[in-house]
């Protein structure tokens, strides 16, 4: 479990206009915090560079305490959850959970208790021998929170992990990720360009506009001054 420090972060791609622009935010332990904006905003950028997959122009990213803008993706301990879900179709629903702790060397009997654990959790127990092709999608999406949560990670990050879903699965998903996210404690950044998601969903929401920070409030703060 950890805090993210965001410290005046800038990203700028090259063409001059920061796709991230002067950027502080503090997320506490535990907290659930959304990203939200129209398309282009910049929050995918954000979400990147919390992770390690994109470089940070200037400023400082302090995850737990300790400044990791020069620490590898695989350094830093995150379990991030993308939009089209990255499963490995060639892969069992047990081997797409059990693949991070594989390419960690962990020994099969403690691999096996901890898929056994996410899989109860995330009600995918009857569907470990399956390939992802034969689920739905949010038994896929599950699955690949199952290999988020396997991890023990100090943070959860998802960008936009329910934009491939029909309007109910997502109603559904929706609740299912925030009960998982209390229960678990865990420290979780979740980006959307979706409101309703935004005013249900996390504990605050930072509004992004071009690159820029508007608002830093809970929802009920957000929807009493709109
Ligand atoms: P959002 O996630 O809110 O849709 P992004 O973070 O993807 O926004 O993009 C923010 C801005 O940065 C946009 O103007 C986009 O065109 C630009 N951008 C994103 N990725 C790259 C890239 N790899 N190279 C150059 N520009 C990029
Ligand atoms: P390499 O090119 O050496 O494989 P990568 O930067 O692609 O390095 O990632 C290697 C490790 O980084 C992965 O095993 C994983 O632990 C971590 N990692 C990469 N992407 C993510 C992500 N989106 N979420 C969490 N961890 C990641």
């Amino acid at each position: 479990m950890a805090t993210i420090e965001m410290k005046n972060i800038v990203k700028e791609y090259g063409d001059g206009f920061p796709a991230v622009n002067d950027v502080s935010i503090d997320v506490a332990d535990g907290e659930f915090l959304i990203l939200v904006g129209p398309s282009g905003c910049g929050k995918s950028t954000l979400l990147r560079m919390i992770v390690g997959l994109e470089d940070i122009t200037s400023g400082d990213m302090v995850i737990g305490g300790k400044r990791v803008n020069d620490l590898a993706p695989r350094d830093r301990n995150l379990s991030m959850v993308f939009q089209n879900y990255a499963l490995y179709p060639h892969l069992t629903v047990y081997e797409n959970i059990a693949f991070p702790l594989r390419l960690a060397g962990m020994k099969s009997s403690e691999i096996d208790e901890k898929v056994r654990q996410a899989s109860a959790t995330l009600d995918l127990d009857e569907h470990l021998e399956r390939k992802p092709a034969n689920l739905s999608g949010g038994q896929r999406q599950r699955v690949a929170m199952g290999r988020a949560i396997v991890r023990d990670a100090e943070a959860f990050l998802f960008d936009e992990p329910l934009s491939n879903l029909d309007a109910k699965l997502r109603g559904q998903m929706r609740t299912e990720i925030a009960r998982l996210q209390k229960k678990l404690g865990i420290t979780t950044v979740y980006v959307t360009h979706d409101q309703t998601e935004a005013m249900t969903l996390g504990d605050r929401v930072a509004v992004l506009k071009r690159g820029v920070l508007q608002q830093l409030a809970t929802p009920r703060e957000l929807y009493e001054q709109p």
